[in-house]
């Protein structure tokens, strides 16, 4: 398993017209999968990585949760189709 010491103290996304921080990587408890958790404006968003190259993100505002499966050739990949999904959105403070 990877040591927590050796992740990067804060992970951002640049280019976005909101904040964007990786606050968790973690296994998921149903498959195993690589996940993360990033705030991405005001959503919390897990990112879940499969193994065979798909990816699933899960973008939760409280009081709605949208979801979107992707192709994706990685954990950077996704972070950015996710975060461009995201900007789709009507954001609303
Ligand atoms: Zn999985």
């Amino acid at each position: 398993m990877d040591d927590p010491n050796n992740w990067p103290e804060t992970t951002t996304l640049e280019g976005y017209p909101f904040h964007c921080e990786l606050i968790e990587e973690r296994a998921s408890e149903d498959c195993g999968c690589p996940e993360e958790l990033w705030i991405m404006g005001s959503l919390e968003v897990t990112l879940h990585l499969e193994e065979d190259g798909r990816g699933h993100v899960i973008a939760d505002a409280g009081d709605w949760e949208g979801d979107l499966f992707i192709e994706c050739s990685g954990i950077e990949d996704l972070r950015t189709h996710a975060a461009d999904w995201i900007n789709t959105f009507p954001l609303e403070e």
